[in-house]
């Protein structure tokens, strides 16, 4: 994925407002016809279209004639958009190294206007999973499928309002800094994932701490979910920091206890392969019940991620589950880059999801009609 603040200044206001009249279309179209770019930029056609195609260039839109000629976002249009954002709010400069490329998420390095580095993760969600349900014939019968930049947003949203909630309440989580659209910027913390970790001298402690913070997670009334050695960083000094939430669940879900369970697992199985150490001590979900501390899950639903907004997403994580195993073997394009938005070829874009897409904005502050003020200013 190329990500380039530099690239930014190509762009000018107009560009970016026929690019923000995209995404607004994209509320109820799967592809956005000229003329209603036009009308929502209002500009005039030609002008509009000479814009257009600038963007086309950029590789922001895709332009599709098949069956219906319009005009949707690529995944790199959206990045743009969001940072573009956070530019304009003064809070990045420039956009430095990739540290992470998860199945679902780009991680970058980047500056602000001191020189002092960040960590920006775009969410991707459907990057893969729209390439895995396009094949499926359920998919096209299934109206109403969130479009991938609802639930990338959704999952930023989500992940945010967690760590701010966390951070809150003094969890070893990054510094949560501001979000907009599928993007969440967050300190860098300092260190590295465990499973980079070769040895370690004496992996007692460690593991201690990392079932005294699953506990903890629980006596607030939160599982994290995928608490594993790739979401937990350790540093020089033996500190730790949680990262990664966006499946994060409530101590009241109903497969509570088997997220927890699952966990603790996951840390016993590493520590056991890894040092070959192995403790008896592991934290008891109902023990953990009996001696809740506080109901942080309560609290992120008042906070901005809404009952429906969890929902939604959830009902996408779990039907993305039970369909990881029959598509894991037959994509075989799944490795390769979105910057062509070409997962969005998926059937996307529905009225249902309009909505939907108004509850993220309204607690986002991202709202497109913001976005064209910013566009525009
Ligand atoms: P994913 O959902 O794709 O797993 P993560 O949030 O786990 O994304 O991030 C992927 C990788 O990026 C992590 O394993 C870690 O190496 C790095 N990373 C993510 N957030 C931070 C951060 N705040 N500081 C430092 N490194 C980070
Ligand atoms: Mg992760």
């Amino acid at each position: 994925m190329k990500l380039d603040a530099n690239a930014l200044r190509y762009l000018d206001r107009e560009d970016f407002r026929v690019l923000t009249a995209v995404e607004m279309g994209m509320r109820n179209h799967e592809l956005v016809p000229v003329e209603l770019v036009t009308q929502i930029a209002s500009l005039r056609l030609g002008g509009a279209k000479k814009i257009l195609s600038t963007l086309l260039r950029h590789k922001l839109l895709h332009h599709d004639r098949q069956h219906f000629d319009g005009y949707r976002l690529t995944s790199l249009g959206y990045d743009f958009l969001a940072l573009r954002t956070l530019v304009a709010r003064g809070l990045v400069m420039g956009v430095g190294r990739q540290i992470g490329v998860g199945k679902e998420s780009d991680i970058f390095v980047v500056l602000n206007e001191d020189h002092e580095e960040f960590c920006l993760k775009l969410h991707r969600l459907g990057r893969t999973s729209f390439r895995a349900i396009k094949n499926k014939r359920d998919y096209h019968q299934h109206r109403g499928s969130p479009s991938w930049l609802y639930l990338s947003r959704l999952a930023a949203n989500k992940e945010l309002t967690f760590m701010r909630i966390l951070h809150e309440h003094d969890f070893p989580v990054p510094t949560p800094i501001d979000g907009n659209r599928h993007v969440i910027l967050m300190s860098l913390a300092d260190g590295f994932p465990l499973n980079q970790v070769r040895n370690m001298e004496d992996p007692a402690p460690v593991y201690t701490e990392m079932m005294d913070l699953i506990e903890r997670f629980a006596k607030h009334g939160l599982i994290h979910g995928d608490f594993n050695e790739f979401n937990v960083l350790i540093n020089e000094k033996g500190k730790l920091t949680v990262i990664d939430f966006p499946q994060m669940v409530s101590i009241n879900h109903p497969n509570a206890r088997m997220y927890f369970e699952r966990d603790v697992n996951c840390v016993r199985r590493f520590f056991r392969k890894k040092f070959n150490f192995v403790a008896d001590m592991r934290p008891d979900f109902d023990e953990v019940l009996a001696n809740r501390v506080a109901d942080l899950d309560v609290k992120v639903a008042a906070s901005g991620f809404t009952r429906k907004m969890a929902k939604d997403f959830d009902r996408f994580v779990e039907s993305m589950a039970s369909k990881e195993d029959q598509s894991e073997s037959d994509e075989s394009d799944d490795e390769s880059d979105g910057d062509d938005g070409e997962e969005s070829s998926a059937d996307e874009g529905d009225d249902d999801e309009a909505g939907s897409e108004a509850d993220v904005a309204k607690v986002d502050e991202s709202t497109p009609k913001e976005a064209t003020k910013e566009a525009t200013a």
